[in-house]
């Protein structure tokens, strides 16, 4: 059990009871309206990525921007998801397993193309291997920019999807 004299006795926890870890976001927009108002779950596909965008991500589900606390989940299966949120180029290999992955996910669903390789091919345009853009594959909804998007860009645009 925690008690007072343990915080006391451990920097850490003193820390952390003083100061909470999680940035603070600005409210929410009121532009468009949430596509899954409420919650959203994702099945994350790295479709040629350099990892760059997924260290972003897992910084944005981290307990310090904690995408969570707006409805967002990363989940196991597409079956279990509500789209698609997808990073890198899409490489030869990877373009049959993209499609039959969004074609698990059940309808109504959504595509997020996740950095500047995933909207625009970024530094791999042309690049030996390479099919094209997630939007060359399959229809893409939700643009985040960035090489790499900090947390920050795609928690805003995850709020998007629930309006939180
Ligand atoms: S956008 Fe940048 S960080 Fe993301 S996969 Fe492409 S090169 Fe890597």
């Amino acid at each position: 059990m925690i008690t007072s004299s343990t915080v006391r006795r451990l920097p850490l926890l003193a820390a952390l009871r003083g100061h909470p870890v999680t940035e603070a976001v600005a409210p929410p927009g009121t532009a468009a309206p949430a596509r899954f108002p409420g919650s959203a779950q994702l099945r994350h596909v790295d479709a040629g990525s350099c990892n760059g965008c997924e260290v972003e991500i897992a910084q944005a589900f981290s307990p310090v921007w904690d995408a969570g606390r707006f409805g967002v989940r990363l989940v196991a299966s597409p079956r279990h998801a509500d789209g698609l949120l997808v990073t890198g180029v899409v490489t030869t290999n990877m373009a049959t397993p993209l499609r039959t992955t969004l074609e698990a996910v059940p309808r109504p669903r959504i595509v997020i193309a996740c950095g500047d390789c995933a909207v625009d091919g970024g530094v791999f345009t042309g690049a030996y291997g390479v099919t094209g853009t997630v939007g060359d594959v399959v229809p893409v909804d939700v643009e985040i920019p960035g090489c790499p998007p900090e947390p920050p860009v795609i928690i805003e645009a995850l709020r998007g999807l629930t309006g939180r």
